[in-house]
């Protein structure tokens, strides 16, 4: 007969009856004034019995303090094994562990913060590393770039000593460097995938913002053109009054800061003032009484003042 079937699954009757040896040593291990209720007991085997008693530390919502206790064969002293905080079948409980590189969230970096990348990134592929030798036939071979370096020695001023990484011409290095690959790692197609298709999501065709705008960044005097195949599809807004500014936005985006979808009407300047210098206009010397005279002029004044 196995071992399992021999035990029993009704309580031992002594250490049910061990309530308060249980509570005593659960009030050991917890903080005092946590241990709560006798929330019931489970028959562990022979003479192994489990009483449970609710918890209420603050955040342990469900869990229960369980103490196990047992007995001898023919003993009549009930003992206390172990007493352990264990989640019950509610118990809130923390989520399951999770990386932190797969924590990580956009915007979580923070200065001095460093951010490895997995050698097995796949949004990054090997750049060109200089390893590859050009075949001898190449137009870009060793000899052919010593030829292109000779012709040019006569009209081109050598690269200074302080730029002697500086790849020479024609060769696979100076190639590379033109495309933008001669790094250890470079974007893969899934990089470029996956950076084009957050951007579009931020600033792309099918936003708010482009579909009310007066035209597509592509036309816009604001667009900054970007380098590589990304550049075919995307560059970068210059405008400071723009929401895109300083970011990257698809050809296709817009907004109402686009610099051709308005004229700013000019100010509408004052007519010169007109001088007409061949006749006089006479101007009274005192304003006309409330008697209803009419106002004299300054000559016919000056004509009376010589009568008198
Ligand atoms: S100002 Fe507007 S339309 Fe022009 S590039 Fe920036 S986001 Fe595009």
């Amino acid at each position: 007969m196995s071992a399992a079937t021999t035990r029993s699954r009704t309580p031992d009757r002594l250490c049910a009856e061990a309530v308060d040896l249980a509570r005593a040593a659960a009030e050991e291990a917890a903080a005092p004034g946590v241990v709560g209720e006798h929330e019931g007991l489970v028959s562990e085997g022979d003479r192994v019995v489990t009483h449970y008693f609710a918890a209420k530390e603050l955040g342990y919502r469900g869990w229960r303090w369980a103490v196990t206790v047992a007995r001898a064969s023919r003993a009549k002293i009930v003992t206390v094994d172990e007493a352990v905080l264990l989640p019950g079948p509610d118990a809130l409980l923390a989520p399951e562990w999770v990386p932190w590189s797969e924590r990580l969230r956009p915007g979580d970096m923070g200065p001095g913060d460093l951010l490895p990348t997995d050698a097995e990134d796949l949004r990054l592929e090997p750049g060109w590393t200089g390893e590859d030798e050009p075949p001898p036939n190449s137009v870009v071979s060793h000899e052919m770039a010593d030829l292109v370096e000779a012709e040019d020695a006569e009209v081109t001023a050598g690269p200074p000593a302080e730029l002697s990484t500086t790849p020479a011409r024609g060769t696979i290095a100076a190639v590379a460097e033109e495309l933008g690959l001669r790094r250890a790692r470079v974007l893969s197609r899934y990089g470029l995938h996956v950076a084009a298709d957050r951007w579009e999501d931020a600033f792309g065709p099918k936003t708010a913002m482009a579909q009310a705008a007066p035209a597509t960044c592509a036309s816009c005097g604001f667009l900054a053109r970007i380098g590589g195949s990304l550049g075919q599809a995307f560059g970068v807004c210059a405008n400071e009054f723009a929401p895109a500014d300083g970011r990257v936005v698809s050809l296709a985006y817009g907004c109402g800061g686009h610099s051709e979808a308005a004229v700013m009407p000019k100010t509408p300047q004052p007519a010169p003032p007109v001088i007409d210098e061949t006749r006089i206009d006479p101007f009274p010397l005192r304003p006309a009484s409330d008697s209803g005279s009419v106002p004299v002029a300054e000559d016919e004044a000056s004509a009376d003042l010589g009568h008198s």
